[in-house]
């Protein structure tokens, strides 16, 4: 099964639009200059870090066996089936940064107030409403973010149900 993101590092050259796409995506008004204008607190869902001297965005890879999902106290992640996405349920969180410790990735990080995680959910909210990529691979201008689809199937697969 193909990862929902694969990231192409070689390609990165850390301009950050990710994070942002990302953040104005997650927002209220999914849009930059409303939200700067109601002071909202973005929080991107990735981010850009330098590791082993490159600089690449570190994404949720949505594990099968996603450790997250396994030590969460309050079981504050939910998905379909093993071959979907793992969303989170920011409704249930306690904060407790067990998942963000858990990650093998370092893909999940807290929210500015430490009361709530910030983690990858491939946009589905986004592809429902019929994008053909999640935010960040939109907004990438070097293609080191590509989408390969979501619950098995391909991204040409998931943009026709999304469409549908
Ligand atoms: S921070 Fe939230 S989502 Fe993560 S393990 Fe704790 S309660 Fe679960
Ligand atoms: S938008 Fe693309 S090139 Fe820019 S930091 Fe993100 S992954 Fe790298």
């Amino acid at each position: 099964m193909a990862r929902p993101l694969i990231v192409t590092a070689d390609r990165c050259v850390a301009c950050r639009a990710c994070e942002l796409a990302c953040a104005v995506a997650h927002s209220q008004s999914r849009n930059l200059i409303d939200s700067v204008l109601a002071e909202e607190k973005l929080g991107a869902r990735l981010h850009v870090a330098t590791r082993k001297g490159k600089t690449a965005p570190i994404v949720c890879v949505h594990c099968k066996k996603a450790a997250c999902m396994s030590v969460c106290p309050v079981d504050a992640f939910e998905r379909e089936s093993p071959e979907a996405p793992v969303l989170p349920i920011p409704e249930k969180c306690i904060g407790c940064g067990k998942c963000v410790e858990a990650c093998p990735f370092g893909a999940i990080t807290m929210n500015g107030d430490g009361s709530g995680i910030l983690k990858c959910d491939v946009c589905v909210q986004r592809l429902a409403e019929g994008a053909d990529a999640p935010a960040c691979v939109s907004a990438c201008p070097t293609k080191a973010l590509s989408f390969g689809g979501i619950g098995g199937k391909s991204a040409a697969a998931t943009a026709d149900d999304s469409a549908a």
